[in-house]
């Protein structure tokens, strides 16, 4: 199988449960969304400046960096098709994979792989345009090592991203973390809103990377 590469880069993870650790991002090429806020426009498209790899060589380059944490990504890496055989070559030469996972694909698959990558699934908010290609079964199926993340732009988004939490009963069951859309909303409403609301057990993450980095750059 080939894929497409768009980049390989070391970094720490800006968002998810190991925001702040060190990880080699895997970036693939190809998403099937058009999010409103999407900041990626560079690996949209499925024909997306890229390098083919195998499953062999991306893994050999990633032993190379000798960094444990793999964060795959996208795009929407699991669109990527034969992603399975990357996934279990990358298990299989002992790296904690986290999949950065927009909902839209069916990640059922990703149970039979061992150890299980951890999932970090987004659940679109209407401001996003694309909450109606959301599986549902996604959201029941998570274990708690998983991760969603709402990434919210405005009131309507946190009233959403609620009712979500609540028809999947997601607090306590996974990792449930709301981050703003960025520059679109004050993550101090977004505090506000958690503390009017008990949130307990829900976090507010903000992108350490577009913290540290300039937002548009590249490879951070
Ligand atoms: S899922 Fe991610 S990569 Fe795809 S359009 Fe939305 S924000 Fe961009």
């Amino acid at each position: 199988m080939i894929y497409k590469v768009c980049e390989i880069f070391e970094s720490i993870n800006g968002e998810g449960e190991r925001a702040g650790e060190p990880a080699l991002f895997i970036r693939l090429a190809g998403c099937p969304l058009r999010c409103s806020y999407c900041d990626t426009a560079y690996a949209l498209s499925f024909d997306s400046p890229h390098t083919p790899m195998t499953a062999a060589e991306i893994t050999a380059k990633a032993l190379e960096s000798c960094i444990r944490n793999v964060t795959l990504t996208g795009g929407e890496p699991l669109a990527a098709q034969g992603i399975e055989e990357l996934l279990r070559s990358l298990a299989g030469a002992g790296f904690i994979t986290e999949i950065e996972t927009s909902g839209c694909v069916d990640v059922s698959f990703v149970d039979s792989i061992t150890p299980r990558p951890v999932l970090t699934i987004d659940y679109k908010l209407p401001s996003s345009k694309m909450e109606s290609r959301m599986i549902g079964d996604n959201y029941r199926r998570l274990e708690l090592c998983d991760t969603v993340k709402f990434v919210a732009g405005d009131e309507e988004d946190l009233r959403r991203a609620l009712q979500v939490m609540r028809e999947y009963d997601l607090i306590g069951h996974c990792h449930v973390h709301i981050s703003p859309v960025w520059g679109k909303i004050d993550p101090q409403r977004i505090v506000k809103f958690m503390l009017e609301n008990r949130l307990n057990g829900v976090k507010l993450q903000l992108q350490l990377h577009k913290m540290i980095w300039d937002p548009e750059r590249r490879g951070v």
